[in-house]
C-alpha cells in the first residue's frame, strides 16, 4: 500500500512509497482506511531533518499525526465499520512516569513517550492503519471533510482545560480572551474561546489573506497593532506565535489575576533587551499565571471532538486552504503564502 515516509535526520528524504507493508495486528484491533492527514510545522521540521525518530530497528518513519479515517473493521465493538475515527498521537512512556501511569501522557515527566508520525511510531499518512480502542476517537459523521482538524483542536482543548483548572484557584469570571497568532492553532483557540462566550480578540501581523475574515466570522476582533497598544487588558491570553516579543508583550498585558498560556515553540537564540524586574513585579502584584501547554490526553481529544461537532462546519472547512491528492504529495508539503491548513487526501 502507499505511504508517505521520510528518513529522520536526512533532509530531502520525503517520498511516496507504494509497497509499504499492511499495518500489523499488533498496532491495534481497529483497522482504518485513511481519508486524510493534516500537514503542520512539525511535518516540515521532520522533512528538513531537524526532528523525528523512526520506529526501533527501522530506517524510515511514516509521516502524519493529524489523522482522519474510516473504520474498516473493529472486532472489539468499540466502533462500527464506516465510522469516522482519528488516532491519538502520543502513547505513554513504558516506565511509566507518574503522569503516564494515569493516562496523562501529555504531561509526561521523562520524555520517553512515543508519537505517531513524529517519534518512534509510524504515522497516519498511509492507506490503512490500525489503532487500539483506547487511542481511537470516534467522530460525528458530519465531520467527514474536516475531522483531520481534531488533533490541533485537542491541543487547544488541553490549553483551555488547564486555563480553567488554574482559574479555579480563586473566583474566576473571565470576560476577554486574546489569541496571538491566527494560524490553525490560534484560530481553533479562538473558536473554543467563542464557544465559551468570551469576548475574543485575535492578533496577527498579517493584514491581508483569509485570516481577518476567519476571525471576524467567529465574532472576534482582529488586531495587527502591537499588544502594548491595545486599549484593554485580556483576562486570558493564548499565545500561539512563539515570537519572543509577542510572548513578552502578552505576558505584560494580561489583566490582574490573568492567565497566559504559551503554546508556541520559539526557536531560541534571539536576545532582546527586556525589563525582567518589571515583569516579575506585575506578575506578583497582579496574581498572574504564565504557563506552557503542549499535546493532549484522551479527555482533551474527546472535548475537541465535541467542540468540532458544535462548530460551524463551513467555518471549519474554510480553515482548509488546500486539499492535495496523495499522488501530488510534494505539493502538500510545500507551503503556500496564504495557507492556513493543508490536507493530504488518501480517499474521499
Ligand atoms: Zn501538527
Ligand atoms: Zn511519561
Amino acid at each position: 500500500m502507499r505511504a508517505v515516509t521520510v528518513t529522520p535526520g536526512v533532509p530531502g528524504s520525503l517520498r511516496l512509497v507504494d509497497d509499504h507493508p499492511e499495518p500489523s495486528s499488533e498496532e491495534g484491533a481497529i483497522l482504518v482506511q485513511a481519508l486524510a492527514v493534516g500537514v503542520c510545522g512539525t511535518d516540515h521540521e521532520i522533512i528538513e531533518g531537524a526532528y523525528g525518530e523512526a520506529p526501533p530497528g527501522e530506517r524510515d518513519l511514516v509521516l502524519g499525526h493529524e489523522s482522519l479515517g474510516r473504520v474498516l473493521e473493529d472486532h472489539t465493538g468499540t466502533l462500527q465499520p464506516g465510522d469516522l475515527v482519528a488516532g491519538i498521537v502520543r502513547h505513554p512512556d513504558p516506565v511509566p512516569c507518574p503522569n503516564c501511569a494515569v493516562d496523562e501522557w501529555d504531561m509526561c515527566r521523562n520524555g520517553q513517550y512515543t508519537e505517531h508520525g513524529i517519534k518512534a511510531l509510524p504515522g497516519f499518512a498511509r492507506e490503512r492503519w490500525r489503532v487500539q480502542p483506547r487511542y481511537a476517537v470516534g467522530l460525528d459523521s458530519a465531520l467527514a471533510e474536516v475531522g483531520m482538524l481534531l488533533e490541533p483542536t485537542s491541543v487547544v482543548a488541553k490549553a483551555w482545560d488547564h486555563i480553567d483548572r488554574i482559574g479555579a484557584r480563586a473566583e474566576w469570571q473571565p470576560r476577554t480572551a486574546l489569541i496571538t497568532g491566527a494560524g490553525p492553532i490560534g484560530l481553533l483557540a479562538a473558536l473554543l474561546a467563542s464557544q465559551r462566550g468570551l469576548e475574543v480578540h485575535v492578533l496577527d501581523r498579517t493584514e491581508s489573506g483569509p485570516k481577518p475574515a476567519l476571525a471576524a466570522a467567529l465574532g472576534a476582533t482582529y488586531h495587527s497593532e502591537p499588544v502594548d497598544q491595545f486599549g484593554f487588558e485580556p483576562d486570558v491570553v493564548v499565545e500561539c506565535t512563539g515570537a519572543p516579543v509577542v510572548v513578552l508583550e502578552a505576558m505584560c498585558k494580561a489583566a490582574p489575576t490573568g492567565i497566559v498560556c504559551l503554546t508556541g515553540v520559539s526557536s531560541g537564540g534571539r536576545k532582546i533587551d527586556f525589563d525582567a524586574g518589571a515583569l516579575n513585579r506585575s506578575l506578583v502584584l497582579e496574581n498572574n499565571v504564565v504557563f506552557g501547554s503542549v499535546n493532549a490526553n484522551r479527555r482533551h481529544w474527546d472535548l475537541a471532538a465535541e467542540a468540532l461537532t458544535r462548530a460551524d462546519q463551513g467555518w471549519l472547512a474554510s480553515l482548509i486552504s488546500r486539499r492535495v491528492p496523495v499522488d501530488s504529495y510534494t505539493d502538500a508539503y510545500t507551503p503556500g503564502p496564504d495557507d492556513i491548513k493543508v490536507v493530504l487526501e488518501f480517499a474521499r
